[in-house]
This record gives structure tokens, C-alpha cells and sequence, in this order.
């Protein structure tokens, strides 16, 4: 979280006092751990007060602004604010109230003057000031919240302890809860699903980002919200939408590997699997090797086989394995691509499928046991 402080008097930069509230400010910011980036002095000035805070609001998430919140017209913060935000200032009874209420007490009478300091813009929250006249107030908006304080450092020193730290400590700490999910996505390019999420990207909160691998793509969900509750439901309100959008495309959540989903389903099913593996580095058996209740085991392939060779050699693992399901797989280097052909038997069905990958040669065998692991896992959904 970032701040800036706006320093407000015509007298400040007339040099006839000193800005010490910006130090006091900016000491206070520095203890709750918001980092300060920029302090500004203007004058009096409703049209340079809203320059001012909309400058500071496109830039900082806490604006804090002192002075300008007295009873006469060159007391121009509540003007300017409401100028920056786009709101119009209102007569707030109950603050008037206030405000007749403390004069009462020191047995004087407000001035018709002292109505302005009723005045706030629209939506602020007021911030009572019992140690003064003005009630100060805050102006949250989508992305910042303006803080308007007094200039009189006493008072001002006191709305800061008493009112904006606690509610900046709050802040600070709704702001702390940050979860993430990930859908794991197989059997699909990154541009298939970039086309069909682009607009969840450019979300602010949840986030929305993806992280291609080797025939696998991970789309990371990130929400930042007030509680833990909070950022759950955000998080699966987008993963609704992306299961709705992108189907059985999705394989598995957070830590879920294809290998682990694809054994899930063998194991429900009380199937066991047999694998020929080529050109694959013998990686496919060494993933399914973890999952011993559903690996039959795996016959070597001494050499590159075609389509139909490769059938018959995993219908002959198949019944020399004892298992109800058969997966082979062969990968080889064609100039510039790795191409692969699958075939996968279960019982009264067979399947097969070629796919080319023309990524870096490096990736090639993972992306070749992603794809098959993929082939299985669909058959199987
Ligand atoms: P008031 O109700 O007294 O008018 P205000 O919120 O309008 O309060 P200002 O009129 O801007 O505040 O300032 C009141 C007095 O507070 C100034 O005359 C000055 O003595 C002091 N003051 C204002 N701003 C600062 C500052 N940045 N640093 C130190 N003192 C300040
Ligand atoms: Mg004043």
C-alpha cells in the first residue's frame, strides 16, 4: 500500500509557518508499513486542491490531506475533494448538530460560517473532531480513500491516532487475506485458452494468469479480499466461469498432476493399466510406477512401430500383463517437430490419435507424456 500526503495553506507556501504535519504524517505511515512516495503543498485553492487529489488518487491508494477544513471560504478541502471524486458536497444535519452542540459547551454561538463544516462530499464517512470545530472525513473510492484531516497539528495529531491509524491498520489488514487456486488445464494451447479468457486477465481482483508447460497450461486464480470466506467464494465464482468456458479441458486443481487424475479414474473404474512406451524416455511408466494398484506394467518397444503395430503389440501387453486398459505411445523426431501416435485399448473400445508438436525438442517427451496421460484421462472422465 502506497501513500501521499497533501499539505493544504496558502500560508505554507508563503513561508509564514512550517509544514511539521507532513512530518508528522509521513512518521505515522512509516509505522503501519505504508510506504510514502509523495508530499505536495497547495494553497487555498478549490480548483488546485482538485488537481492535486486527482493526481494523488491515480497514484496512491491512501491519500491524506491536512488543512483546509475550517469555517471560512478559503477553507477549501471539502470543495476540492468532492471536485477531485467527482461528488458534490451536502449539508449533513447531524453534523451541524454536532457542531452547535460543541459551542455550546464553551457557551459561545456558531457563526452561519460554521454551517460549511457541515458540508461533506457525497459518501464520505465523517470523522467526529471533539478536540476541534471540524468533523473530518474519508472518501473511499474503487481503488484509494482520500483522508482529510486539519490543519492544527494538536487536532490534527489526534484524528490520526484516535481515527486513521486504526482504520488503516484495518485496512492494511482486510487487505492481508490473498488466496490462490489453480485449474489445471491439459490437451489445449495456451492461444485456445488465452481466446477464451482474455477479458478475466485484465481483471484486478481476482487475478487472472496463465502459465503454459509442455501440453499442460495452469490458470492461477488470485483473490485478495477481507476474509478468508471472502476471497473463497471470489475464487470459486471465476472458477465457476472457467469450468463453464473451458470444460473437460480442465483436468485437476491446485497440486493435482494428469497422473494422479488419470490413476483416480483406473483405480474407480478397478482397472489396470499396461503401457508401451518409445521415444519418451521411458518417463510415462516411471510417473504411472507411483500408482502400483493401478500399473500392470510396461512392455520396452525395441523400435519405432506404425499404427497398427503399435495396436497389436499393446493388445499383446495388454492379455500378457493381465490388464483391462492398454496405452501405447510413440514419439519421434521429424525435421523440425516431434510427432506421436497413441493408441489406447479398454475394454470393447479402442482409440487412436497422431499429434505433432513443434516446440523446443527439450520439452518434447513431457509434452508427449502430457498428451498421453490426457488421452487417458478423457477416455476414462
Ligand atoms: P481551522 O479550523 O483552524 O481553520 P483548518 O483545518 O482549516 O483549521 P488551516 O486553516 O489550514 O486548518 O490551519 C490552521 C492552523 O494550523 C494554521 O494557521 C497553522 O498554524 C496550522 N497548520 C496548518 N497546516 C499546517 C501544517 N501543514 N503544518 C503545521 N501547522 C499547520
Ligand atoms: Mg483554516
Amino acid at each position: 500500500m502506497n501513500a501521499e500526503i497533501l499539505a493544504i495553506g496558502t500560508e505554507l507556501l508563503l513561508g509564514e509557518i512550517v509544514d511539521t504535519n507532513t512530518a508528522v504524517l509521513a512518521r505515522a505511515l512509516r509505522s503501519v508499513g505504508i510506504d510514502l512516495y509523495r508530499t505536495v503543498i497547495v494553497g487555498d485553492n478549490v480548483e488546485r486542491i482538485a488537481q492535486a487529489v486527482r493526481e494523488a488518487v491515480q497514484r496512491s491508494d491512501v491519500v491524506i490531506t491536512t488543512g483546509g477544513l475550517g469555517p471560512t471560504v478559503d477553507d477549501a478541502s471539502r470543495e476540492g475533494v468532492a471536485q477531485a471524486l467527482g461528488v458534490p458536497t451536502e449539508f449533513r444535519p447531524e453534523l451541524w448538530e454536532q457542531i452547535q452542540e460543541r459551542f455550546a459547551r464553551y457557551g459561545r454561538k456558531p457563526t452561519e460560517n460554521n454551517r460549511q463544516q457541515a458540508m461533506l462530499p457525497v459518501g464520505a464517512l465523517a470523522v467526529e473532531n471533539p478536540v476541534g470545530t471540524a468533523p473530518a472525513f474519508m472518501l473511499e473510492t474503487a481503488s484509494s480513500v482520500v483522508i482529510a484531516l486539519p490543519g492544527v497539528p494538536s487536532e490534527m495529531s489526534y484524528l490520526l491516532e484516535t481515527a486513521v491509524l486504526p482504520y488503516l491498520h484495518r485496512r492494511l489488514d482486510l487487505s492481508a487475506i490473498i488466496k490462490s487456486r489453480v485449474l489445471k488445464i491439459a490437451g489445449m494451447g495456451e492461444s485456445w485458452l488465452d481466446e477464451r479468457v482474455a477479458d478475466l486477465e485484465r481483471s484486478a481482483n481476482p487475478t487472472v494468469g496463465l502459465s503454459a508447460h509442455p501440453g499442460q497450461v495452469d490458470v492461477r486464480i488470485t483473490a485478495k479480499a477481507a476474509s478468508e470466506a471472502e476471497a473463497d467464494q471470489m475464487l470459486d465464482q471465476v472458477e465457476a466461469t472457467l469450468r463453464e468456458r473451458l470444460g473437460t479441458a480442465i483436468y485437476g486443481v491446485d497440486s493435482e498432476t494428469l497422473e494422479q487424475v488419470a490413476a483416480r479414474m483406473l483405480a474407480a473404474r478397478g482397472w489396470r493399466l499396461a503401457l508401451i512406451e518409445h521415444g519418451t524416455g521411458g518417463g510415462l511408466a516411471t510417473l504411472m510406477q507411483q500408482h502400483a494398484d493401478v500399473f500392470a506394467g510396461r512392455r520396452m518397444l525395441p523400435e519405432r512401430l506404425d499404427a497398427s503395430a503399435l495396436a497389436a503389440a499393446v493388445d499383446r501387453a495388454r492379455r500378457e500383463l493381465e490388464a483391462q486398459a492398454g496405452l501405447g505411445v510413440v514419439a519421434w523426431r521429424e525435421s523440425d517437430r516431434t510427432v506421436m501416435l497413441f493408441h489406447l485399448a479398454t475394454p470393447g473400445e479402442c482409440q487412436d490419435a497422431e499429434r505433432s508438436y513443434g516446440g523446443p525438442p527439450a520439452n518434447a517427451a513431457q509434452w508427449a507424456i502430457n498428451m498421453a496421460l490426457d488421452f487417458l484421462r478423457r477416455r476414462l472422465a
